[in-house]
């Protein structure tokens, strides 16, 4: 009976074949441990620029109110009606999955009470945004990005500061990027530029040039055909009013006064009277931090942003002048790729490896493995082989430069050996000095 039973058991049991299907979703990305120290290369260098410059980091939910985004990008904007991923959820909110930073780093703002804070109020933001594009070039669906944005203040200094620290950033990412700027004016001096934009566009040998979803945009959002990407669209953009020549006087006194400090910090600039970022919300100055793409036509953008005067109390907040720069991580990075960025990791050449024989000698140099931790010293081991000469070969390829060993021999003893992985000298220590000795060595006391 039993014997029957055990070869029920043991019979193989027949598995339908896994669904092929388990793939990352389009337009998705993993990122993997050979790509971990480059992600960990531009964050570093963002984080550590952007606390220099005093702003404070800040986190929001992935989810906010569906009505957030149309609110603050604008029912009209391509985010909200063609880009978002958004849900009813179980309690029958209208969710969605945030496609940008800003409008929640507002809601927070004004739901948190900083306005209460001393002013400017500059805070430092890194997650991941959704959108349900079509995948481009270093653009996911997924996709990462690094924010700055400086609240309760309208001086042009606060445009500068954000400007000049993301240049600053990618410059210590070695990477040469230009900044392209242009100004949208304000609720005083837009109307009227509108005004002859459409008056430009709506000439018979204009319009017949355009594409169809510039002819709807004309209807509006006549500004977006201005950044159009068909090539007859552009066109027609390049000899179209332009809004640097309709600003008020205080607007033009903002945007000068930009312009004259970014020549003073030396970051190239680009007046691009046909950048205008796309978004409902910007007043004043919009801006992107742009490269020569080697395999793509047009400059890659690495980022961008602008002010945003009116969107607090658009939101519901009390009136807060506002601007900010948004950097796309995965661009960075694709540019790093582009420009062959090796990046050192602190699994580059470790100080020891530990090699063991038998179970007594793992015990014994896993505890070891944590004492030479404390000390500061990096160490690579392979606790799981059993093979002397698995280990040693481990350890010459990862470039220790020490091999610290304990076979059965030592266990007894109560010593370790020491061999120099350079000249391949060896000798016996008394494994309770080894801490101290090693920690000298390595110059870590
Ligand atoms: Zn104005
Ligand atoms: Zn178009």
């Amino acid at each position: 009976m039993v014997e029957k039973n055990k070869t029920t058991v043991a019979r193989p049991v027949k598995h339908e074949a896994a669904p092929s299907s388990f793939r990352r979703l389009k337009g998705m990305k993993d990122v993997l441990p050979g790509d971990y120290p480059v992600w960990d290369f531009v964050l570093r260098t963002a984080f550590r620029l952007a606390d220099f410059h005093g702003f404070e980091r800040v986190d929001t939910p992935v989810l906010e109110n569906l009505s957030l985004y149309e609110r603050s990008s604008g029912r009209t904007s391509d985010i909200v009606t063609k880009e978002m991923y958004s849900f009813v959820d179980k309690s029958g909110d209208r969710i969605a999955l945030r496609p940008e930073a800003t409008p929640g780093i507002v809601r927070s703002y004004i739901e948190h009470g900083w306005l209460n804070l001393p002013q400017p109020v500059k805070t430092l933001w890194y997650g991941p945004l959704f959108r349900h594009d079509k995948p481009q070039l270093g653009r996911y669906r997924q996709h990462h990005q690094i924010n700055f944005d400086i609240f309760g203040e309208a001086s042009p200094l606060a445009d500068v500061q954000v400007i000049f620290l993301a240049h600053q950033i990618v410059s210590d990412l070695g990477i040469k990027a230009q900044v392209d700027i242009n100004s949208l004016g304000c609720s005083d001096c837009r109307p009227n530029y509108i005004n002859k934009l459409l008056a430009y566009y709506r000439e018979k040998k204009h319009r017949d040039q355009l594409c169809q979803d510039c002819r709807k945009r004309l209807l509006k959002n006549p500004l977006r055909v201005l950044d159009c990407k068909e090539p007859a669209c552009i066109n027609v953009a390049r000899e179209a009013p332009q809004m640097v020549d309709y600003l008020c006087d205080p607007c033009k006194q903002h945007f000068v006064k930009i312009l004259e400090f970014l020549d003073g910090l030396s970051v190239p600039y680009n007046l691009n009277s046909q950048l205008v970022r796309g978004l409902d919300y910007y007043t004043r100055t919009v801006f992107e931090l742009v490269v020569p793409s080697q395999t793509a036509e047009r400059p890659l953008s690495l980022g961008g942003g602008g002010r945003y005067d009116q969107l607090v109390e658009y939101l519901g907040g009390r009136p807060t002048p506002a601007c900010g720069f948004a950097l796309g991580v995965e661009r960075l990075i694709l540019q790093l790729d582009e420009n062959h960025v090796k990046v050192a990791t602190s699994q580059d050449q470790p100080d020891i490896f530990l090699a063991q024989l038998g179970d007594g000698a793992r015990l014994k140099s896993l505890l070891l493995f944590e004492e030479l931790r404390q000390v500061g010293l990096t160490i690579r081991q392979s606790f799981t082989k059993d093979s002397l000469k698995a280990q040693l070969a481990l350890a010459s390829q990862v470039g220790a430069k020490y091999t610290l060993i304990i076979g059965q021999k030592e266990l007894l003893d109560g010593t370790i050996l020491l061999r120099d992985m350079e000249s391949g000298s060896q000798e016996v220590l008394d494994f309770k000095k080894v801490k101290t000795i090693m920690a000298k060595r390595l110059g870590k006391n």
